[in-house]
């Protein structure tokens, strides 16, 4: 069988006195999409950025396909022994974030082929020929050469999406992917994480759209101040939650 493409065992981190979380741990599986929730506050964005160690977790493993991030401990706490190895996982393991974090001073088409360039090495006019394509899957191919300014929210969502495609990344992180956009500009996003996740990608996926995490999700996971409060199929933990904390999370509140 194939290894697990990323397993992450008992993070713990603390920010000065505070441990915002306090043993967490997940397995996404070939095509899993699992989707984590939960308030403000509760280390969601914390526990993906420790995932591809933007935060460096004070306790746990990182394992992507059986290969163990490894660490080492320093004066100031725990660190990478090797941020080669970083380097190289942070390009199987892309994130997308609730601020799109396009580069503002590139085009488009030129976000998507940097990564491809100059981390994998690939020759231009082939990553250029593959960001075509990227664009086109997204709906973007007539704004190749915008610059991110001239790109509505929804726009340069999906470019952020295309760019992390371009790494052909092992499993893809979204932190919020549609909390900063208008409304009207979330169902196109939506879409393309539809079809990614319908074409078998490997995803994590932080939302508060709950009709995407029923549809498809092979996981959902509840956390409240760093733990997993319930976790399951989402028609388990969505459809008939057990947690009274849950139970509110879910009920509208208008
Ligand atoms: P969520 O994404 O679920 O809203 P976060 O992971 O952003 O939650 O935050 C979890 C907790 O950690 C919050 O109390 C937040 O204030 C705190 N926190 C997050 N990042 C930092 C940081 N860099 N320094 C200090 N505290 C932080
Ligand atoms: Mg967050």
């Amino acid at each position: 069988m194939a290894a697990t493409p990323l397993e992450v065992r008992n993070i713990k981190k603390r920010f000065g006195d505070t441990e915002v979380l306090k043993g967490l741990s997940l397995e996404a599986q070939k095509g899993d999409v699992i989707t984590l929730i939960g308030a403000s506050g509760s280390g969601k964005s914390t526990f993906l950025r420790c995932m591809n160690l933007l935060e460096q977790p004070d306790e746990g493993e990182i394992i992507l396909h059986g290969d163990p991030i490894r660490f080492k401990q320093t004066r100031h706490g725990r660190e990478p022994a090797d941020w080669k190895q970083v380097v190289q996982m942070r390009a199987k393991l892309s994130m997308v974030f609730q601020n799109f974090n396009l580069w503002a001073h590139m085009t488009l088409l030129e976000n998507i082929i940097e990564a491809p360039v100059h981390v994998l090495g690939i020759p231009k006019k082939e990553a250029i020929e593959q960001a075509n394509a990227l664009l086109e899957r997204v709906g973007l191919t007539a704004r190749a050469n915008a610059y991110p300014v001239q790109m509505s929210g929804g726009q340069q969502q999906r470019g952020a999406i295309a760019r992390a495609l371009a790494m052909n990344p092992e499993v893809m992180l979204f932190d919020e992917p549609t909390s900063a956009l208008d409304p009207e500009l979330v169902g196109d996003v939506l879409k393309v994480m539809r079809d990614l996740a319908n074409e078998g990608r490997t995803m994590v996926v932080v939302t508060h759209e709950m009709s995407f995490a029923r549809d498809v999700s092979s996981q959902v996971i509840y956390l409240h101040q760093g733990l997993v409060e319930e976790a399951g199929k989402p028609d388990e933990v969505l459809g008939n939650p057990q947690s009274s904390r849950l139970k509110q999370f879910l009920t509208p509140h208008y």
